[in-house]
């Protein structure tokens, strides 16, 4: 074979310590200690791209399977074919091959006796690599022979471990890409490194700055081999290591940091890796190795270098992403999902002994509206600042809504009452500007409430001020009542789901009269919520809680398809009248209930005249400029508008001349009022006047007794609703009654 028929990547085995390169070693397996001197003697002194040879010796064919299975690194076995047995030599070459699983090992086969082992039977049934007989074989063929072989021994070698390295990176890849946290990051990323390089003994250690630190910044983050340490936890890392040593590295470092560049040398090899994210970090990591790394090595380490850069920059992301969904951006304190989760987190016994202190800043909106963003900052950072001083002992200030803050302290820390009352006054100053700040608070001790997720505990929190901004009280404790109201009311709201969905919320009709001559003029529609066992729910029940969980709008969409359907079968059944339903002011923005009347519109504009809305004063004065063209835009389109309940509202009266509305509906509590001397009469006088003046037909609600009849009639009021006439009623008991009436009774129920 020819010497240079194939070229060979220049051979990086590093030199042994005494600078020599390590021997190839050769394994001869002869029974015929003759014939093993010669082969010895002919290797002895022969180098292989500068390597020398080893020559190993084993006189059986068992001796050889002994010493194959301890040695390492044998590159080329001469294999005489006849020793103890005629095919020793050949079973020699199934163990190898099948039980010890070597498939690079060069089998060069020796015989004496050409007839013993056929040469094309033999390469084909065994996996040799050539076969020579003995006779043939001059020592110069020899030599040329087993350089051949060392040569192919070692270009396979080469392949197997690219593959192997190969497979490394792949799977140490794999396993940076699962973590997200530095720490563990850089604990794995020191453990796959020292797999990739095979490392035995020496040290890897990986440290942080900040982008413009100086080398005595780098603060350990994790370490493994001769350099781990148990607790390095922040160290500073050069002072790690003795004075030489820091002589040794420092140069390497600065370079690394200056080149941006990973640099290896002899002992030392400096990685160097920044995070793409403002550059914030740099991370330095050392690997002290026994021997100087071999271009191998350091080739996969680059190839390895790129993942565990973009795992940098993940780390930064996630660190980032977890920061966005956990932290306040304004104020870099926890915000109301980081409670969540360490309420969740935190065991029952030490929540046994936790409190929660809700402060909120009432008119905080307006706040936001009249200040500038800076200043608003200002503003948070100081009453952050301000709680901090007040809760010296807290565990946790936690931002859970634009307004509300949450302290988290043990219960033996609970300010005194004293300090309490304080709480509800902050004086913040910011750009020289003094504020006033007042807060509700409400207090919830966690000892009953070891059991309860930390959503429901911020719920709980936030009915808790709630009901504290609604009764007016500064301070307000947690009641375990609200717990069991908060409950019911999310099942009352999921049964009215349901009843909507089934069809059980379904209409009353109540008429209204003209109070002349009993005449019914027209209908209210009333809801009701009737039970799987029949009976029925009030509205006053279940309206708040619709209108407060946005519910309001299903069910008012709803009770509009059945008032529509109400008028179509009273027109058939020949009694033309319309019929109002209350809404609230959230209908008017609804999308769907929009153009549900909007479909009515178009496709059965007759059908408009007959509809009436009803809307509270309260309601209609709570946003009176954006509601007052929406009522308009059903005005114009031919449907009624009645302002429910007027006179219990505020502000009305100012309104009351350029109210979009067609009707008054005088509010219940002032019809009562009328048998009182200097009850109802004058606001129901004066209402009237107005109704006259401005155009509005006035109608007096919840009327009970003939005397309020005569003294309505006697203040002018035109129409009348009330118990007094009729209750409400279902359609079929409605239209009995109104054919009833119609025949000539005079109206009213008793
Ligand atoms: P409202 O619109 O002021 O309705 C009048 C309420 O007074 C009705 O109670 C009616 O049954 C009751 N009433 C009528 N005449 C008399 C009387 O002579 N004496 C007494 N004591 N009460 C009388 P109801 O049906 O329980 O409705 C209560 C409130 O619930 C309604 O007040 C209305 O604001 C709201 N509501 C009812 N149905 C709906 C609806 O479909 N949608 C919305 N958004 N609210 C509704
Ligand atoms: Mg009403
Ligand atoms: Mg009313």
């Amino acid at each position: 074979m020819e010497e240079e028929l194939f070229l060979f990547a220049p051979d990086e085995t590093p030199p042994k310590s005494d600078g020599q390169l390590p021997p190839w070693k050769v394994l001869s397996v002869e029974d015929d200690a003759t014939y093993q001197a010669s082969l010895s003697h002919a290797l002895n002194g022969y180098m292989v791209k500068s390597r020398p040879i080893e020559m190993l010796t084993a006189p059986s064919a068992t001796a050889a399977a002994e010493l194959l299975a301890t040695e390492d690194d044998l590159s080329v076995v001469l294999l005489d074919v006849v020793m103890e047995d005629d095919d020793a030599g050949l079973r020699l070459i199934d163990t190898i091959r099948q039980v010890l699983g070597d498939n690079a090992l060069r089998i060069v086969l020796l015989t004496g006796q050409p007839g013993m082992a056929p040469f094309n039977d033999v390469m084909k049934r065994y996996d040799i690599d050539e076969y020579w007989n003995k006779a043939d074989l001059s020592s110069e063929k020899l030599r040329t022979v087993v350089a051949s072989n060392i040569r192919t021994w070692n270009a396979y070698n080469e392949l197997d471990k690219a593959r192997r390295g190969l497979n490394l990176l792949v799977e140490a890849s794999k396993q940076l890409s699962r973590v997200t946290n530095i720490e563990d990051f850089c604990r794995i990323l020191l453990n796959e490194i020292g797999q990739l390089i095979g490392m035995t003994r020496g040290g890897i250690i990986c440290a942080r700055s900040g982008n413009d630190a100086s080398l005595d910044d780098l603060q350990i983050v994790s370490s493994a081999g001769v350099f781990a340490l148990d607790n390095h936890d922040g160290a500073p890392m050069l002072k790690q290591f003795p004075d030489e040593l820091q002589t040794l590295l420092k140069p390497l470092l600065t370079r690394a940091i200056t080149d941006k560049q990973h640099h290896f040398s002899d002992r030392f090899s400096v990685l160097y890796f920044d995070t793409d994210k403002n550059k914030a970090h740099r991370y330095i990591i050392i690997v002290e190795s026994e021997a100087p790394l071999s271009q191998y090595h350091i080739n996969l380490l680059q190839v390895f270098s790129e993942n565990v850069h973009n795992g940098f920059n993940n780390i930064v992301l996630c660190n980032r992403l977890s920061e966005l969904a956990y932290f306040d951006p304004q104020l870099h304190i926890p915000n109301r999902a980081w409670l969540t989760r360490h309420l969740d987190n935190l065991p029952a016994s030490e929540r046994y002994h936790s409190v929660l202190v809700a402060l909120n800043i009432k008119e905080f909106e307006e706040l936001v509206l009249s200040v500038a963003s800076p200043f608003l900052d200002g503003f948070l950072q100081q009453f952050h600042r301000k709680l901090q001083q007040r809760f010296r002992s807290q565990r946790v200030i936690a931002r859970v809504s634009g307004s509300c803050f949450i302290v988290l302290l043990d219960s033996a820390d609970l300010p005194s009452t004293s300090m309490m009352a304080r709480l509800n006054h902050f004086k913040i100053v910011t750009d020289n500007i003094q504020l006033h700040a007042e807060v509700n608070v409400a207090l919830m001790p966690l000892c009953e409430l070891t059991a309860i997720s930390g959503r429901e505990l911020l719920h709980m929190m936030d009915s808790t001020l709630l009901q504290s901004q609604r009764e007016h009280q500064l301070l307000t404790h947690y009641h375990p009542q609200y717990l069991s109201s908060i409950l019911e009311r999310h099942q009352l709201m999921q049964g009215l789901n349901n009843a909507i969905e089934q069809g059980r919320l379904v209409l009353m009709f109540q008429p209204k009269v003209r109070l002349s001559d009993g005449q019914v003029v027209g209908l209210e529609a009333l809801a009701r919520w009737r039970e799987t066992d029949g009976s029925y729910i009030s509205p006053a029940k279940f309206v708040p809680v619709a209108e407060m969980s946005g519910l309001i709008n299903k069910l008012d969409l709803h009770v509009l398809h059945l008032t529509v359907s109400a008028i179509k079968q009273l027109l058939k059944a020949g009694f033309p009248m319309p019929i109002s339903f209350n809404v609230t002011s959230s209908d008017l923005d609804d999308l769907f209930f929009m153009d549900e009347l909007d479909s009515i519109c178009s496709k059965e504009p007759q059908l408009l005249q007959w509809l009436e809305i009803e809307i509270t004063e309260s309601q209609t004065m709570q946003d009176y400029q954006h509601v007052k063209p929406l009522l308009q835009n059903l005005i114009n389109k031919g449907i009624k508008v009645s302002i429910d309940d007027f006179g219990t509202g505020y502000s009305s009266l100012q309104h009351v001349t350029k109210l979009s509305a067609t009707h008054l509906k005088i509010d219940k509590s002032f019809i009562d009022a009328l048998a009182e001397e200097w009850g109802g009469e004058p606001i129901v006088d004066l209402v009237v006047r107005l109704g006259k003046r401005f155009h509005y037909a006035v109608i007096a609600e919840g009327i009970e007794n003939a005397s309020q009849v005569q003294a309505l009639k006697a203040l002018g009021c035109e129409f009348g609703q009330g118990y007094w006439f009729a209750k409400p009623m279902e359609l079929p008991a409605l239209l009995t009654y109104l054919t009833h009436i119609t025949k000539g009774t005079d109206g009213h129920q008793k």
